[in-house]
């Protein structure tokens, strides 16, 4: 899959994403993450790429020009690109989504900064826009860090096995299990015995109901979707019980 980011600012994506398994991904040519500098398209002989909002008001809009010529040049010779905009107006950034976008052949992933967009550039070349979360950022940058990183480990090869992020927390309906590993005692805080019998029925038996548990006391609304089984389910009523009796006792 090949992403291709615009923005004012590579160098911040470049020290993200060609790090660590990712940059590994791009290294064996698995996926291709091109950057490009906005500023390099701007017509003003300052190389400007925004300017003070029509009708008052603080901060700085991007301006039209640079962002679309950018994104023309990135497109060219292609009949249709699928362009996402990382805004904090979009539609929040779930597995799903991610997953989806994961089978396209190419991305082009716009980032703002300042105030954000000239809205005409939202409105010819966006076909959606993304939010990382609740909450405003500086630039568009780590959210397109983030979506790149997140699309990236469901591309076959990225990691060693799809069940690598099949069994993860969210991806799976429910959080993940609590991970140990060596030393076994650290500090007097010992790895739980069962992980040490070998008996791979009581373990994965544990780690379920670790992981239930895990779910039922932080996003308990992830319950509400999650593929439960009848034993998923009996377990739960049972903790529930167990919680509701440990609040009556304090
Ligand atoms: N004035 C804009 C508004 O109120 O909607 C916010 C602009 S924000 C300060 C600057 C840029 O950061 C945005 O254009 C967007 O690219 C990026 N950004 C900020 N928060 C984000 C979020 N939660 N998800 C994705 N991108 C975000």
């Amino acid at each position: 899959m090949r992403f291709d980011i615009l923005t004012v600012f590579p160098d911040m994506l470049k020290g993200v994403l060609l790090e660590s398994v990712i940059g590994n991904a791009v290294e064996n040519n698995i996926i291709d993450i091109r950057f490009h500098n906005i500023r390099d398209f701007s017509t003003n002989k300052h190389r400007k790429t925004d300017d003070t909002p029509f009708g008052g008001g603080r901060g700085m809009v991007m301006t039209p020009q640079p962002v679309i010529d950018c994104h023309r040049s990135v497109t060219e010779g292609e009949e249709y690109v699928h362009t996402v905009y990382m805004s904090p107006q979009g539609k929040v950034l779930t597995q799903e989504k991610a997953k989806e976008l994961a089978k396209l052949d190419r991305l082009v992933i716009l980032c703002g900064h300042y105030e954000g967009f000239d809205e005409r550039i939202i409105e010819s070349i966006v076909d959606e826009e993304i939010s990382i979360g609740d909450y405003v950022l500086t630039g568009g940058e780590m959210p397109a860090a983030v979506l790149v990183d997140c699309i990236s480990r469901m591309i076959p090869g990225v990691l060693p096995e799809a069940e690598c992020y099949e069994n993860e927390s969210i991806a799976s309906g429910i959080l993940e299990y609590p991970q140990y590993t060596r030393p076994r005692d650290f500090e007097g805080m010992e790895v739980p015995e069962i992980l040490f019998s070998g008996h791979h029925a009581n373990i994965e038996k544990w780690r379920r109901e670790k992981a239930l548990e895990k779910t039922l006391r932080v996003r308990p609304e992830l319950l509400e979707s999650a593929p439960l089984t009848k034993k998923d389910i009996q377990f739960l009523e049972k903790l529930k019980k167990e919680i509701t009796s440990e609040g009556e006792g304090e």
